[in-house]
C-alpha cells in the first residue's frame, strides 16, 4: 500500500533533517502524504521541543513546501503537543495560532507532587528510574497510574485527533518495574480505552521503539491494541520519524501486527479529513 507519514519531526525540534529533506525523501518513497508534527513549544526546560519563537517560521515553512510540492505530494501541518495539567497551552489554542490540520497528543513528562520536576519517560532509562525513585517514592504502580491519568485527562480535555505512543510508559521499564499483565495495569488500560472511545480519538501504532531497538513491541501493543480492536477504536500507523531513513520504518511490521489483531482498516488523512483505508 501507499503509506502516509503523518507523525514526522524535523530540525525545527529534535529531528535530524530539514522539512524539505523529509519531503524529498517521502516523494522518492512514493508516499501519498507527509504531515509534519514537531514537538510543540513547552513551558518546561528540555532539549527536544521547538522553541516558541520558531513557531511562526515553522508554519510558514511547511505551508511554503505545500505550495512548492503541490503536484507531487500532499503536505500537512501539525504539532505533537505535550499535555501537562495546568501548565501547557490548550490544543485548540495551538490549532488556532498555527492553523493546524490535525493534532497529535502526547505525554512525555508526567506530573508528580513536585512542581519543578517531571517524570521523563523518554531518553535513557536513568531519567526513568530516577523519576520512579524520587518523584513517586519508588512506587512504580503510583508512577504508571499518574501517567495514564494524565493521558486520560488529555484525551478528555484536549480531544486530540491522534494519541501518540499510548503505552510508552512501558519502554524504559523493560518489564523490570511492572508487568503489563498485572490487574491494576489492565484496569488502567481499560479506563484509557473508555476515554478514547468516548472522545473519538485515533490511536497510532507507533513503530519507533521497534526500529530503534528500544522496545520489543509497538506503542501500543498486546492488551491495549487488542482492546482497541474489540472497542472499534480507529487506528493509524506511525514511524515517528526523526530522520529521512525512518519515514516508513517498521510500517510493514505494524500493518502485519494490526492484521493479526483483526483490524481491517486504518485511518489516513486526506483533504482535511481522516478517512478509512482498508488494509
Ligand atoms: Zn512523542
Ligand atoms: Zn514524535
Amino acid at each position: 500500500m501507499n503509506y502516509f507519514s503523518y507523525h514526522t519531526h524535523s530540525t525545527f525540534c529534535d529531528g535530524k533533517n530539514s522539512p524539505e529533506e523529509m519531503v524529498v525523501r517521502a516523494i522518492e518513497l512514493g508516499l501519498t502524504a507527509i504531515g509534519f508534527s514537531s514537538h510543540a513549544p513547552l513551558p518546561v526546560k528540555q532539549s527536544w521541543s521547538m522553541p516558541s519563537e520558531k513557531l511562526t517560521n515553522y508554519v510558514a515553512e511547511i505551508k511554503g513546501l505545500r505550495k512548492k510540492f503541490k503536484a507531487e505530494i500532499q503536505i500537512y501541518l501539525s504539532l505533537e503537543i505535550d499535555y501537562i495539567p495546568g501548565l501547557t497551552n490548550s490544543f485548540s489554542e495551538f490549532t488556532k495560532v498555527a492553523d493546524l490540520d490535525y493534532t497529535i497528543g502526547s505525554v512525555h513528562l508526567v506530573k508528580a507532587d513536585s512542581d519543578t520536576e517531571f517524570w521523563f519517560l523518554d531518553g535513557p532509562d536513568t531519567n526513568y528510574i530516577h523519576g520512579i525513585e524520587v518523584l513517586f517514592d519508588g512506587d512504580a504502580k503510583k508512577a504508571v497510574t499518574a501517567y495514564y491519568e494524565q493521558l486520560i485527562e488529555m484525551v478528555e480535555t484536549q480531544k486530540p485527533d491522534v494519541i501518540a505512543h499510548a503505552d510508552k510508559v512501558k519502554m524504559n521499564s523493560k518489564g523490570r518495574f511492572f508487568s503489563e499483565k498485572e490487574t491494576w495495569y489492565l484496569e488502567l488500560v481499560d479506563r484509557t480505552i473508555r476515554a478514547i472511545k468516548q472522545n473519538g480519538s485515533i490511536v497510532e501504532i507507533n513503530s519507533r521503539g521497534i526500529y530503534k531497538k528500544k522496545s520489543t513491541s509497538f506503542f501500543p501493543d498486546h492488551y491495549f491494541l487488542e482492546e482497541c480492536q474489540k472497542n472499534s477504536i480507529p487506528v493509524t500507523i506511525s514511524s515517528d520519524a526523526h530522520h529521512v531513513d525512518e519515514l516508513v520504518a517498521g510500517f510493514d511490521l505494524a500493518e502485519k501486527r494490526l492484521k493479526e489483531f483483526g483490524f481491517q482498516s486504518i485511518r489516513l488523512f486526506e483533504e482535511g479529513h481522516w478517512i478509512e483505508h482498508f488494509l
